[in-house]
C-alpha cells in the first residue's frame, strides 16, 4: 500500500483548509493531509504561512474527515504548539535537514513524542546529510520515521524546479533499507504538468509513497501556485498510476537502472546547453577582436586531452574522438550564426 499525502502548500484559510480537505477525503487510499502553516520562504516580505491559527484549522480536518493531519516544523516552539494541538504527524523540511545544529534541537524536543515524523532530503544533494538528520530523529526515540524526496538543488535545473536525481533516494533505500521514502513529486515538478510523470518515475523505482500539493484553487493559491493541482486532478493521477507488481518492497533493478540512465542523459543534455552557451560568448569575443572561428590547432589539443581522459575506461577512444568532433562541429556551426547575425 502506497502512503498518500495530499493538501495544499499553505494553510490560507480555515474555507480553503476544509473544502480542500473535504474534497480530497472522498478520494480513495488517501490518508494524509498537508497543510503548511509557518513558511520557510527564500525571500523576506513574503507570505509567511498563517501561523499558529492554522492548527486549529487543522484540527477540525481532524475532526470532520477521516484523513490525519500533518505540518512543517522547523523550531522546538513549532514542535510543542503541534502537539498542544494534537496534530497527527509533522515533516522537517529541506531548509531545515541542511542544518544538523536545527536538528538536534527539533530531536530533543522529540524525545518521549511518538508521532510519525517525515524528513525530507536536504537543499544539496548531501547523502550523508540526509542520513544524519534521520539518524538525530531516531536518537530522540521516535519508530515511524520515513524520508521524503524532494529533489536537489542545482545550478540548473533543467524543466524541474529542483533535480530529481534518482540515484539519491535509491542510495538511502540501500543504506536505511527500513526508512520508507515517500516521493514529493510536486517540488520537483514546480508545474503542475509535471507531476503525473514524476510520481509515476517515483512508483517505478518502488519509493512507498507520494506527497501531493492539492489546492482548491491553484491559481490564487499564495505560494507555489503553479505546481499545485485539483482534488479531481489527484483523483486522476492517482487512478492512472500504474503500480507494478511486487515492487514496493522490493526495488525493481531495471526501472531503477531505467530511471537514472534518463536522469543522466537529460544531465547530459544540459551540459550540451550550457556547454553551447559558452560557444555563443567565445563568439561574441571572437567577433568583437576579429579573431577567426577555427583554430585547428585547438581543435586538436582539445581531442587529444579529452581521449587522454578514456585511458583505462571502457570507453573507446573513436567514440569519444566522435562525440567531441561533433560537439565542437555544432559548436563551430553556432559561432558562425553569432558571428553573421548583425544584432549579436
Ligand atoms: C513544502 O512542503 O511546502 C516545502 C516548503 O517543502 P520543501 O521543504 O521541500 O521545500
Ligand atoms: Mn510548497
Amino acid at each position: 500500500m502506497l502512503e498518500l499525502i495530499a493538501g495544499p502548500c499553505s494553510a490560507e484559510s480555515r474555507e480553503q483548509v476544509l473544502s480542500t480537505a473535504k474534497e480530497i477525503d472522498s478520494i480513495d487510499g488517501i490518508k494524509w493531509f498537508r497543510a503548511g502553516i509557518w513558511k520557510p520562504r527564500t525571500r523576506p516580505n513574503q507570505f509567511e504561512g498563517v501561523g499558529d491559527k492554522g492548527l486549529s484549522w487543522l484540527k477540525e480536518v481532524k475532526k470532520t474527515t477521516s484523513l490525519k493531519t500533518m505540518t512543517e516544523v522547523a523550531t522546538p516552539f513549532h514542535i510543542e504548539k503541534c502537539l498542544e494541538s494534537g496534530i497527527d504527524g509533522i515533516w522537517i523540511g529541506a531548509r531545515t535537514t541542511t542544518n544538523p545544529f536545527y536538528i538536534q534541537e527539533l530531536s530533543e524536543s522529540l524525545k518521549g513524542v511518538d508521532i510519525p515524523i517525515f524528513i525530507k532530503n536536504p537543499l544539496n544533494p548531501d547523502i550523508k546529510l540526509w542520513i544524519g538528520a534521520i539518524e538525530r530523529i531516531k536518537a530522540s526515540g521516535a519508530k515511524n520515521i520515513y524520508a521524503i524526496h524532494r529533489g536537489f538543488s542545482f545550478a540548473d535545473n533543467g524543466i524541474y524546479r529542483q533535480t530529481p536525481y534518482w540515484k539519491m533516494p535509491i542510495e538511502l533505500k540501500r543504506l536505511m533499507p527500513d526508512i520508507p521514502i515517500i516521493c514529493d513529486p510536486s517540488h520537483i515538478a514546480g508545474q503542475a504538468s509535471l507531476v503525473r510523470e514524476i510520481s509515476q518515475s517515483a512508483i517505478n523505482i518502488g519509493l512507498n509513497g507520494l506527497m501531493i500539493e492539492v489546492h482548491n484553487k491553484p491559481e490564487e493559491a499564495l505560494t507555489d501556485s503553479s505546481q499545485q493541482i485539483t482534488p479531481s486532478d489527484l483523483s486522476t493521477l492517482l487512478k492512472e498510476l500504474i503500480i507494478p507488481q511486487n515492487i514496493i518492497e522490493n526495488i525493481n533493478p531495471i526501472f531503477t537502472i531505467r530511471e537514472e540512465i534518463d536522469s543522466l542523459d537529460f544531465e547530459l543534455i544540459n551540459i550540451i546547453k550550457q556547454r553551447m552557451g559558452l560557444a555563443i560568448e567565445i563568439a561574441r569575443i571572437k567577433k568583437e577582436k576579429n579573431i577567426p572561428i577555427l583554430q585547428v590547432k585547438r581543435l586538436d589539443e582539445m581531442i587529444i586531452k579529452r581521449i587522454e581522459k578514456t585511458q583505462g575506461t571502457i570507453l573507446d577512444k573513436d567514440f569519444i574522438k566522435d562525440i567531441f568532433e561533433s560537439i565542437h562541429q555544432e559548436s563551430i556551426r553556432i559561432q558562425n550564426e553569432i558571428i553573421k547575425d548583425k544584432n549579436n
